[in-house]
């Protein structure tokens, strides 16, 4: 491994075809004889840095259309929190239903996992069959994993019935020194961000792309009112530029005057601090409060001075849904990709049908959609939104952190890069985007990335 990262340090990226891949790596694993460690716990304390671990792996060899990269950073995603704390299921189940699938999807059935969702580094290896990518192309990777064996699959990847996220329904995920991906999995990176930036936007923004700006979604445009929930958080930080960029006009909702400025630094002047300003949309466990929703609504049109959301960005769930088609304009559209809070949804459906709202259901991203996220990440109009860095070493208490909502926007790792600031190749790009880089750049090992190798 050492004279891999050598060669990727030096520049020697032609070298890397001939270096012998090591037969083993270390990446950060659940262990299957441990899914039932949190039995009975609350899922706030069912704690990260306890099952997983960073274990000492075999390299898989990479089959036809696959691609084996060396891992320089990667992030960590909520899909890693879900896989840690095993809700709402294990993963394992992925593990076999795709090991099920075929002789090369059986490598993935194994009584480990390797967790991690973005990666961002260098090609190593390409299997058979593969023509865009060859070793020593710097890349990064989004998360679809699909077999287009079927024809549902061919106007919209996402539609094909054997779609996975890579690294939480399959294995040899990004959180590890190498990865086993698919090659339409890559997409060059961004010349102007370090390793850990470029690993930082991959599985989010290109959610939020497809969730808000794509026709797939809920293909926002010019002057449409954003309520965006979560709005410093991993998809919501994503979404807030994109609206912005895209000439609409977000209102964020956050929960701390931390995150309130976080969302004005981005450039967003509509900011609602919800934890400020008390909202209480469920009375009990069984009850929710319409009066909430319309101080809520009231509190929007405030702000916006009388408009209601054309679109109202998702995610959280049971706790806001409710609120969220409530306050949804007459024609308006509700999209949702996660329920965070819980996904049993309690809505009142005569505000949907009478004000002609719809909910549109959305997940990921396909292959051009994710290509066109990263476009604007590399053309420096989208910017990471990274707020600290940790080794990979300390995933564990990463995915705590995220566990806990104390992070904004993204939390990177380092996997094989040996410190932050490494791979900017376009310093001049970088030098006009500095300052938008590292906007969120206040957690642990925090501070503006430097332009080194
Ligand atoms: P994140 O970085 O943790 O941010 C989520 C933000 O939502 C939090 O920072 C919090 O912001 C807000 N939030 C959480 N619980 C809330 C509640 N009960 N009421 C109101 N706001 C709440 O996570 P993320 O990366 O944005 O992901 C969010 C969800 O989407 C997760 O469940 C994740 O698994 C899912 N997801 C799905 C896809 C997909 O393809 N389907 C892709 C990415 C993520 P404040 O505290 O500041 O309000």
């Amino acid at each position: 491994m050492e004279k891999i990262l050598d060669a990727i340090l030096a520049g020697e990226r032609a070298a890397l075809g001939s270096l012998p891949v090591p037969e083993s790596y270390r990446g950060v694993t659940l262990h299957a004889d441990e899914v039932s460690m949190f039995d009975g716990l609350p899922a706030r304390e069912k704690d990260p840095r306890r099952s997983l671990h960073l274990d000492e792996v075999p390299t898989p060899r990479p089959g036809p259309g696959e691609v084996l990269v060396a891992v320089m950073a990667s992030g960590v995603n909520h899909n890693t929190v879900w896989s840690s704390i095993f809700e709402p299921l294990p993963t394992f189940g992925f593990l076999s239903r795709y090991g099920r699938t075929s002789p090369l999807a059986a490598r993935h059935d194994l009584p480990y996992h390797v967790l991690g969702s973005d990666l961002a580094g260098v090609v190593l290896r390409a299997g058979e069959g593969v023509v865009s990518w060859r070793p020593g192309d710097e890349v990064v990777a989004h998360c679809l994993s699909v077999e287009l064996n079927h024809p549902d699959g061919h106007a919209d990847t996402m539609l094909d019935p054997e779609q996975r996220i890579w690294g939480f329904e399959t294995n040899f995920g990004g959180l590890a020194e190498l990865a086993l991906v698919k090659a339409n999995q890559l997409m060059p990176k961004p010349g102007h961000l370090t390793w850990e930036e470029a690993a930082a936007s991959g599985l989010v923004h290109s959610t939020a792309y497809r969730q808000l700006v794509s026709a797939n979604g809920a293909a926002m445009k010019q002057g449409d009112v954003v309520l965006i929930w979560g709005a410093s958080g991993g998809l919501g930080s994503y979404a807030t530029q994109l609206a912005l960029h895209g000439g609409a006009i977000p209102v964020c909702v956050v929960s701390s005057p931390e995150k309130a400025e976080t969302c004005r630094r981005m450039g967003a002047e509509l900011v609602i601090d919800r934890a400020a300003e008390g909202y209480r949309f469920w009375k009990d466990e069984r009850t929710q409060d319409p009066r909430e929703w319309r101080r809520f609504g009231a509190r929007i049109r405030d702000l916006t001075g009388g408009e209601d959301p054309d679109i109202v960005f998702e995610h959280p769930g049971r706790e806001t849904f409710g609120a969220s088609v409530y306050v949804a304009r007459r024609g308006g559209t509700v999209v949702t990709c996660a329920a965070t809070s819980g996904y049993e949804h309690v809505y009142d459906n005569r505000y949907l049908w009478m004000h002609l709202k719809r909910i549109v259901g959305t997940h990921f991203a396909n292959y051009r959609e994710a290509w066109e996220a990263n476009r604007l990440i590399a053309k420096g109009r989208i910017h990471p939104t990274l707020s600290g860095v940790r080794p990979l070493a300390e995933t564990g208490q990463a995915v705590h952190d995220v566990h806990h909502n104390r992070h904004q926007g993204k939390v990177g790792v380092l996997c094989l890069a040996p410190r932050e600031g490494l791979g900017v190749r376009d310093a001049e790009l970088r030098a006009r985007h500095e300052v938008a880089i590292n906007r969120f750049r206040t957690g642990p090992g925090g501070g503006p990335g430097g332009a080194g190798r």
